[in-house]
């Protein structure tokens, strides 16, 4: 129960009313004195849109390319943990002669150059791990040596 501001009755619910100047609770008999002040309205909640709406983030399209670096790290640490044999050029030059093919023979067999091949030979030019291999394969020789 409350108690109207007009008439001082009491009365199950008030209503606020714009009398003269004066906003008042009154009972629904006073309310004809005035106005009913109108519930005020509640502000249409303002939707505030994200600057950013929230996306799923794409997802890495693009895989790594792993298996490329791999390799090569592995070629790397090969190239550290290996060397080839002393006098690996004297090898190579005795066993091709034993099997009885030219420098040229040879140098086409690796697809290496004739002076790479002869340079090889002669000690002056240390053959990369890939030609050494070749070379092993092709001579069936041994020129690298795994560090231990
Ligand atoms: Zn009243």
């Amino acid at each position: 129960m409350a108690e109207c501001e007009m008439c001082g009755e009491n009365v199950p619910r008030l209503i606020k009313a714009r009398i003269e100047s004066a906003v008042m609770m009154v009972c629904e008999k006073c309310l004809k004195y005035g106005t009913p002040v109108e519930k005020k309205r509640e502000a249409p909640k303002t939707v505030i849109l994200p600057t950013q709406p929230a996306r799923p983030r794409p997802q890495s399209v693009s895989k790594p390319a792993v298996s490329k670096t791999v390799s090569r790290r592995e070629s790397d640490r090969e190239m550290e943990d290996t060397f080839l044999i002393d006098g690996c050029g004297e090898a190579i030059k005795s066993a091709r002669e034993r099997i009885g093919w030219t420098q040229d023979d040879l140098a086409k067999k690796i697809m290496e150059k004739k002076n790479v091949l002869s340079s090889i030979e002669r000690g002056a030019l240390m053959p990369d791990l890939k030609t050494a291999r070749k070379l092993e394969k092709t001579l069936g020789i041994k020129l690298i040596e795994k560090v231990q």
